[in-house]
């Protein structure tokens, strides 16, 4: 659906500056999950950004979306996706921090249930009609407080934040599936740890993947 789409209204241009971000994930940044990088490819970001911003929309950087929230990096996009999936396909995801909605987006090419919280009422309505105009129909969005998770869906195979805490929300880890993954950034303002959590034998095991600058984790709605 995301295909026919594209083909309506994307200049050349796009198409082209869209490969070679994807060439640049893979051979630069080594990027290896194919079905990331094709999910990737299909996705129109230019779509998840301001149409002034839209010419940037292929580079490699994050971007504002109002609000004072960002657009994640690309290639943190895919490390974080790529993972996410690297135990196999779980059935059932929860993001925390929609913002506008491209992480979910990308998720919902890949994985059958995408849960989504967010807890800005403009950003969550804007990211509702991006997934019903691109018919991303496997995408649950709740405008709400990410902190408390969404436990009438749980427990999801994987869980991902995209807005940083101090630290790993105890609630989130009670909604992590046995045997499933966790990744999230963790840390203050001044930059954070990407950090994958995997619950085996009811422990959390922890890895560093990267070092990243996302916004905030806050508590409460607005
Ligand atoms: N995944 C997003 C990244 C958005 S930036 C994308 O692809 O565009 C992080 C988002 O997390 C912001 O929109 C912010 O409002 C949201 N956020 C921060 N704290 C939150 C919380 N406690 N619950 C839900 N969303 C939260």
């Amino acid at each position: 659906m995301i295909e026919e789409h594209l083909r309506r209204g994307i200049g050349m241009t796009s198409q082209r500056t869209r490969e070679r971000l994807i060439q640049r994930l893979r051979d630069v940044r080594g990027i290896k999950d194919e079905s990331v990088l094709e999910a990737m490819r299909i996705t129109p970001r230019h779509l998840f950004v301001d149409e002034a911003l839209a010419s940037r929309a292929y580079d490699d950087t994050a971007l504002p979306i109002g609000q004072g929230q960002t657009i994640s990096q690309p290639y943190v996009v895919a490390r974080m996706t790529e993972a996410l999936l690297a135990d196999g396909v779980p059935e059932r995801v929860l993001e925390i921090g929609t913002g506008s909605g491209y992480q979910a987006a990308i998720l919902a090419q890949l994985v059958p249930e995408v849960y989504t919280v967010e807890r800005i009422g403009v950003l969550a309505r804007q990211a509702r009609q991006r997934f019903r105009d691109l018919r991303l129909n496997n995408i649950r969005l709740r405008l709400g407080d990410g902190y408390e998770g969404w436990a009438d869906h749980g427990p999801f195979q994987a869980i991902l934040l995209t807005a940083a805490p101090a630290r790993l929300p105890e609630e989130l880890t009670r909604q992590l599936a046995e045997g499933g993954r966790l990744v999230a950034p963790v840390g203050g303002r001044e930059g954070q740890q990407l950090l994958l959590y995997r619950l085996r034998n009811g422990e959390l095991e922890k890895e560093v993947l990267d070092y990243v600058s996302f916004v905030p984790m806050l508590g409460g709605t607005e």
